[in-house]
């Protein structure tokens, strides 16, 4: 069963910016789905048109069998929502935010109690019930945001950067957790930067840039679309200029791309540097999931420019 389909999407503000432009993709029941793209690609834009927080330009949306453009309190009702950024309710406490909202999704007392109890094992809270959400921590205020995202047990849930700021343990929980649900049946759209961790539990995903899907597939065929390139990871002793096959990677300082073809001129190199006691360690191997993506939208600004010319 489709739960999300979302057809010729296009949203242009009033200011004329053209945020989306475009847009379709569907997303199966109980899948895993990534919204990947660099910051104002639109990602937020098309989830609160999912969400029916913001009414689409043209196209249409539909989650499960309702149009959501024509009902958005449906989606409102039907899609736990966690937001970028801080949560909080005014001095509540992470027990009584989760219960609350649980009950406003509609769960009696004792189920909403029940339900509390179980995200705050979950989440691993238990030391934090009582802390007033204002005073926590950014991380322990994301957990108790993804808590309520799934207090009243919804179908769909969309969760935008969910492990920000949280600690690498309650990361794994979480990261756990949104793969469970994702098998249980639970529907996810997951807006995420961090694609290394988020690789494990996406099903397919979108990369979106400039308001328009650049890509879409499961993380293996993102892969599958550089196998000629290699990754090094370089620490030198002292400044040493790049084997020209090398690419610098742009985002990580001593990390570079090259050709698979350079692979024993890059060695011989490295062989002369270690010689001369330039290189404290090195690290050979596939690219990472971000250099693909990377790579991605790179070619995708390339194929724009011949497009202009
Ligand atoms: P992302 O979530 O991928 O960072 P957004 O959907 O927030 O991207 O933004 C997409 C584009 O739309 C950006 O150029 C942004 O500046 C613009 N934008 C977002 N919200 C508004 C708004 N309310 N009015 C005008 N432009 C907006």
């Amino acid at each position: 069963m489709t739960a999300l389909t979302v057809t010729h999407l296009s949203k242009r503000y009033r200011n004329g910016t053209l945020a989306n432009d475009d847009l379709s993709l569907q997303v199966a029941e109980g899948e895993v789905y990534g919204l990947l793209g660099p910051n104002g690609a639109g990602k937020t834009t098309l989830v609160k048109q999912v969400l029916g927080l913001l009414k689409p330009t043209s196209g249409s949306i539909t989650v499960g069998a309702v149009d959501v453009v024509a009902d958005p309190g449906h989606a409102r009702r039907s899609i736990g929502y966690l937001p970028q950024g801080q949560f909080h309710m005014a001095g509540a406490r992470v027990e009584e935010t989760i219960f609350a909202i649980a009950r406003l999704r509609g769960l009696s007392r004792a189920e909403a109690r029940r339900r509390t109890e179980e995200l705050i094992a979950r989440f691993d809270l238990e030391g934090f019930r009582k802390t007033c959400l204002r005073d926590a921590s950014g991380g322990v205020q994301r957990l108790t945001g993804v808590a309520t995202a799934l207090a009243g047990g919804q179908r769909m849930l969309v969760l935008d950067e969910p492990t920000n700021d949280v600690d690498p343990v309650r990361r794994q929980l979480l990261w756990n957790m949104i793969s469970e649900l994702g098998k249980a049946g639970t529907t996810i759209l997951l807006v995420t930067h961090n694609l290394a961790e988020a690789e494990r539990v996406i099903d397919r995903f979108a990369i979106i840039d400039k308001g328009r899907i650049v890509r879409e597939g499961t993380p293996a065929a993102l892969r599958s679309v550089v196998t000629d390139r290699l990754r090094l990871e370089l620490t030198t002793s002292g400044p040493v200029e790049p084997h020209p096959a090398l690419d610098a990677d742009g985002t990580t300082q001593g990390a570079y791309m090259f050709d698979h073809a350079a692979l024993g001129a890059v060695s011989a190199w490295l062989v002369i540097l270690r010689d001369r006691g330039l290189v404290d360690d090195f690290r050979i191997g596939p690219p990472t999931l971000d250099d693909i993506y990377a790579a991605s939208l790179a070619a995708h600004a390339n194929e724009a420019r011949r497009a202009v010319a």
